[in-house]
């Protein structure tokens, strides 16, 4: 029987350095001479479709775009590919059920799954799936961001502008991080 994988999370509001931690996470695996797979949801894009994700310090990580709704998709390139380790980026994006399916999936054959993403939307409810899978990781680790408010210090994401749906991209709605007490919910 395989080995069991380790699932760390990597969770907090946006401005946090969770990509950045990915990307360092990247690079050390990478070096070390382990094969790494990243993947991200499609809905999650910011500026371009080239193939990288940005974090907000800029440096940047290369990854495989997956289809919001479809998950299951990342198994393909698994057979295929038979990495150590998978990243994944702005979980949030991805539906509950499905992608919890396919983190435990993935232990099951014992790769190491390293997920980050937001624990709550901008209304501070949790994002299920998130939650799940920090609940349930071997290694945790909660980023906080700077409140734009108060500077204090901040685990929660405010939206500032853009629609009212729950997930929306950068490219169609603006965030700032806030402290609890600053926080206010957008109304549109
Ligand atoms: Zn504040």
């Amino acid at each position: 029987m395989a080995k069991k994988g380790h699932l760390t999370v990597i969770a907090g509001p946006m401005f946090a350095g969770k990509t950045t931690k990915l990307i360092t996470l990247y690079r050390v695996f990478k070096k070390l001479g382990y094969k790494v797979l990243c993947f991200k949801a499609e809905g999650a894009v910011v500026e371009n479709r080239n193939g990288k994700t940005d974090s907000h310090d800029l440096r940047s990580l290369q990854v495989t775009f997956i289809e919001n709704k479809k998950p299951q998709t990342i198994l393909k390139f698994i057979k295929k590919e038979k990495p150590d380790k998978v990243l994944i980026d702005s979980t949030q994006f991805f539906p509950d059920a499905p992608t919890k399916r396919v983190v435990f999936k993935l232990l099951n054959q014992g790769i190491d799954v390293v997920v980050n993403g937001l624990l709550y939307d901008y209304k501070r409810k949790y994002f299920r799936l998130m939650h799940e899978l920090f609940d349930l990781a071997d290694e945790r680790m909660e980023l906080f961001a700077i409140c734009e408010r108060c500077g204090a210090r901040a685990k929660n994401t405010e939206r500032i502008a853009g629609s009212t749906k729950r997930l929306e991209a950068t490219s169609k709605a603006k965030y700032i991080a806030s402290c609890s007490r600053c926080h206010r919910i957008y109304k549109g």
